[in-house]
């Protein structure tokens, strides 16, 4: 069961630099994660506890993962992520020993990074209803709240915990010594945008008349996982069409494809 709900990865391959237009999130999420893990005798000589907990919150494909991992790989932290949805839906009345599991891998493979994405599917506001699922819901967020309560032991482990529905968090989470600093993760703006293209298009065979900053106004609601989409349907494209280079017409193509299966799914989900 751990295998399957546990991703642990020794060193994760995104860095700082593959990030683009979250700056003042990068700052602050080094200074809460990395800063306590490299140098845990400054809190001390200093005399104050370093942030216990960090939330990111915002929408889907924004790079709350990606920050995540960068800290960790950084610091040559473990990454350990677990989604909050596979804690109690997948396996019923495991969600609290997997929230231990969670914490002794860390213990084990200190420094460690513990990223839960989805905090809200075991953290979300109580409920009038006392189904046995609330039930399981509330004892997985206990237990996490029990080991978060037991951090100075816990040395050098930091967790960095994501969500995209911050309306829907139980306010006990978010308490002194437990996720007590927050950083919204929002849409990239303009410039982000900009970025987040030549970030994606690093690698690629990009013509002369592909302009980013065009793009980045017409994709205007874009987030970084559907910049990164467009990028690798506009290769797409390129290769329909028999050629190696991506022209300017590929991406606006790219783009449409984008939106019209957003769309789809959204379609789907209703
Ligand atoms: P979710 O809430 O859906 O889990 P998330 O905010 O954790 O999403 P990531 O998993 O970090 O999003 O992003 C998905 C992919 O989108 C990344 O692997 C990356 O390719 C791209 N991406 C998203 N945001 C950015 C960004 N700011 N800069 C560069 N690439 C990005």
């Amino acid at each position: 069961v751990r295998a399957r709900v546990m991703e642990v990865t020794e060193s994760p391959d995104v860095s700082y630099e593959d990030i683009g237009g979250l700056e003042e999130q990068m700052q602050e999420v080094r200074e809460t994660v990395e800063m306590p893990l490299e140098k845990p005798e400054m809190f001390d000589d200093v005399g104050i506890d370093p942030p216990s907990g960090v939330l990111l919150y915002g929408p889907p494909g924004t790079g709350k993962t990606m920050l995540a991992k960068a800290v960790a790989n950084q610091t040559d932290a473990t990454f350990i992520k677990m989604a909050g949805s596979e804690l109690v839906h997948k396996f019923i009345g495991e969600g609290a020993k997997l929230v231990r599991d969670l914490f002794k891998v860390a213990r084990e493979h200190e420094p460690a990074v513990i990223f839960i994405d989805e905090i809200d599917a075991i953290a979300a506001k109580r409920t009038e209803s006392k189904t046995s699922g609330d039930a399981e819901v509330q004892r997985t967020m206990m237990q996490l709240l029990s080991e978060m309560d037991g951090f100075e032991e816990r040395g050098e482990i930091r967790i960095i915990a994501a969500t995209n529905r911050f309306d829907m968090l139980d306010r006990a989470i978010l308490r002194p010594g437990r996720f007590d600093r927050l950083i919204e993760v929002p849409k990239p703006n303009q410039d982000g945008r900009e970025i987040i293209f030549e970030i994606h298009t690093r690698g690629m065979n990009v013509a002369d008349d592909v302009d980013f900053a065009e793009l980045a106004e017409e994709a205007e609601s874009a987030s970084g996982a559907d910049v990164k989409a467009v990028c690798t349907e506009a290769g797409m494209f390129a290769i329909r069409d028999d050629r190696t280079e991506i022209r300017m017409e590929d991406f606006r193509n790219a783009w449409e494809k984008v939106q019209a299966d957003s769309d789809e799914t959204e379609d789907v989900s209703k």
